[in-house]
């Protein structure tokens, strides 16, 4: 804080990148951010930040930020007043009820809102448009978390809190970088390892935990689910399963055991490309660990069969009843954004409402109904990429993006643009001009974090206060007050004067919210969900006594293995996947903005030297990546960091193109991306 004097006041609050959700204290001089500090006493972060969280908030004052709204006229996006601007998206909004009946309309709402946000945002579709149509950005990361673990275990998040997984003595992580996706976690993983726990890694890339593994596992993209089935074989086989859990607590085992007999190690091996003594070594790490805990991420869900692989993982846990126990610490996810946790939790989903009731449920509906006072409607509405379908077919005429830059992050993002472009009313909630609102008929510029007031959710479920630091600039307003701005403009009070009032009425609604509220988190910090009762703390770990099915039992699935759905051929002969980096965030639209961009100036394309020598490239130089769906172009970099036969590279700079290369293939089950398999070819420029 040198060179910050006595006038500096500080507001405590809960970073706005990733999803770990640590407690930063903002330090502001003369209206000004003049530091960010990670908050000693903050429950997940321990005093600790990284290089997002701390150093990345020069977005704020950048000359690009948007400070008035814009209203596209004659082709060209031209400064509006905010009545004008909401007048004119109320209007479209009612003209494409009024062709198309309220499924015509659909918003997607993001982690970049707070859960008042979101809460508010799902209120308005449900009660100002009378549709289920809104989603969020969860759709393109963990909705297979939500899908699976929920079938697995009974609730819609990571199973234990951090806490707890950092006394794991076996750690088993899967899928995920977190040293540079989730530095603070990666670094209390690191110290864990450290200290004298087991580390096994499954990964295809050497990232920078698999450095300190015991056991490195790298299966070909796409494979998880046999690798998982071939741990699970192992468990069985060599007796570490702990029966008299599976008997008084879980479900499934004669049909896992069955399933499980056609993955012996050599089978595994073949499949995924894992050497079978790997296989066996770290499946012994973590059969005979005394509390061993599941961490994964993206490189778990982003896949075909991405809920198969959170479900088969979670078999792990189940077999050794290293979930709802003393005995070890759960399958727990490595939330990619700030509040995309909070964004589902809210009901900012088309087939659920705030706190994971089904639409289709009359008693989750009538209960919403008693609240609200209108009529919920009973039909699942859209999921992202059925939006876009339908927008392309002409039967979305209005489309709401709240903070989401959908053209850059979504896959096969020429189809996007497609379908923005074919939508009559395409409104958009940004800090910048971005792709997606260069797309846009309105564009209505918003706080960002650092200036709002509300909640997250972070990864291990823990609810946490957002508080405004400084004022948003010019007429920026926050995505609360616009989404209850325009629902006035459309004649409907949404109630919820404040913030504080939306998650209240969110507690009444949802029960397993009911013991949350903002004077709770201003005394007490941090509480997890469930929390049902204002006088009991909130689960940390979950089912210690029961899992939340309907039967009460840890639900084993036997699910077979089955191919991605893009394999490499003579044609596009690697396979590419995509993932975060240290300096930046998802699309880099706030850290490109600032001192990080200095620190990560470029993306680059790595690939394997014995494929630089293949294809006749050169560390530095700019190569072309062409898959069956778009073109990208990038630099290459040479790095035994990712195996051969395949290539990796970010998101963070959508000018490259690399979402125009990623497929429509998505997860069975929840319409998740295939982002982690795509079937590329390297060519000169
Ligand atoms: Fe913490 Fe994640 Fe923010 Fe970094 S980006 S400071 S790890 S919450």
């Amino acid at each position: 804080t040198s060179g910050v004097g006595p006038a500096a006041a500080r507001t405590r609050t809960t970073c706005g990148y990733c999803g770990v959700g640590c407690a930063l204290d903002v330090v502001t001089q003369n209206g000004e951010v003049a530091a960010v500090l990670p908050a000693r006493d903050g429950p997940v972060n321990h005093g600790h930040a990284c290089v997002k969280g701390r150093f990345s908030h020069g977005f704020r004052t950048s000359p690009e930020r948007l400070t008035r709204p814009l209203l596209r006229r004659g082709g060209t996006l031209e400064p509006a007043g905010w009545d004008e601007a909401l007048a004119h998206v109320a209007r479209g909004l009612r003209a494409a009820v009024d062709a198309g009946g309220p499924d015509a309309v659909a918003a997607i709402s993001s982690a970049r809102a707070t859960n008042e946000d979101n809460y508010l945002v799902q209120k308005f579709m449900r009660v100002v448009i009378g549709t289920n149509n809104v989603d969020n950005c969860s759709r393109l990361c963990h909705s297979p978390s939500a899908a699976g673990l929920t079938a697995s275990f009974g609730l819609s998040g990571g199973t234990d809190s951090f806490d707890d997984v950092e006394r794991a003595d076996c750690l088993l992580v899967v899928g995920a970088n977190p040293v540079e996706a989730h530095p603070v976690v990666g670094a209390r993983l690191l110290n864990r390892v450290l200290h004298g726990a087991k580390l096994v890694v499954a990964d295809p890339r050497a990232v920078g935990l698999a450095l300190h593994a015991d056991v490195h596992l790298r299966p070909r993209p796409g494979t998880n689910v046999a690798l998982f089935h071939g741990l699970a074989h192992i468990l069985l086989a060599e007796r570490l399963a702990d029966e008299e859990f599976l008997r008084a607590r879980a479900t499934g085992l004669p049909e896992l055991t069955q399933l499980l007999a056609d993955y012996p190690p050599d089978r595994v091996a073949d499949i995924t490309g894992v050497p079978a003594p790997d296989l066996v070594a770290a499946a012994r790490l973590y059969g005979r660990a005394e509390r061993p805990a599941i961490v994964y991420g993206l490189g778990v869900t982003e896949h075909l069969h991405g809920t198969d692989g959170v479900r088969s993982l979670a078999n792990l846990a189940i077999l050794r009843g290293a979930v709802g126990t003393d005995r070890g610490y759960g399958v727990n996810p490595l939330r990619g954004q700030n509040n995309v946790q909070g964004a589902s939790d809210m009901g900012a989903l088309p087939d659920l409402l705030p706190g994971y009731g089904k639409v289709t449920d009359p008693a989750v509906r009538s209960r919403a109904e008693r609240v609200w006072g209108v009529t919920v409607p009973a039909r699942p509405g859209l999921r992202i990429p059925d939006m876009f379908a339908a927008a392309r077919a002409g039967d979305l005429r209005a489309l709401w993006v709240i903070g989401e830059d959908v053209c850059a992050t979504d896959p096969d993002a020429s189809h996007v643009a497609q379908a923005l472009d074919a939508c009559p009313l395409v409104v958009c909630n940004e800090l910048f001009l971005s792709e997606t609102a260069r797309h846009a008929d309105v564009v209505l510029p918003v706080a960002s974090w650092l200036e709002k007031d509300g909640t997250f959710v972070n990864f291990d479920r823990r609810f946490q206060r957002v508080r405004p630091a400084v004022p948003p600039p010019g007429e920026t307003r926050t995505d609360f007050d616009i989404v209850r701005a325009l629902a006035k403009a459309m004649g409907v009070d949404l109630g919820c004067a404040t913030p504080a009032d939306a998650l209240a009425e969110c507690a009444r609604l949802a029960p397993v919210f009911a013991g949350l509220s903002h004077d709770r988190l201003d005394h007490e910090g941090a509480v997890p969900w469930p929390c049902p009762d204002p006088d009991r703390p909130g689960e940390a770990k979950l089912y210690l006594e029961r899992f939340a099915t309907p039967d009460g039992l840890a639900h084993l699935a036997a699910t077979p293995y089955l191919p991605p759905g893009e394999e490499p051929d003579d044609s596009y002969p690697l396979v590419l996947v995509t993932g975060r980096r240290w300096a930046h965030y998802n699309s880099g639209s706030m850290t490109r903005r600032g001192g990080n961009l200095a620190l990560d100036p470029v993306d680059f394309l790595d690939l394997h030297p014995d494929d630089a020598a293949r294809y006749e490239v050169r560390g530095g130089e700019q190569v072309t990546v062409e898959s069956r769906h778009g073109r990208a172009r990038l630099i290459a970099r040479v790095s035994e960091q990712t195996a051969p036969g395949q290539v990796f590279c970010s998101f963070h700079f959508p000018a490259s193109g690399i979402n125009r290369l990623t497929s429509d293939h998505a997860d069975t089950v929840t319409s998740c991306p295939e982002y982690k398999v795509t079937a590329v070819r390297v060519a000169p420029p």
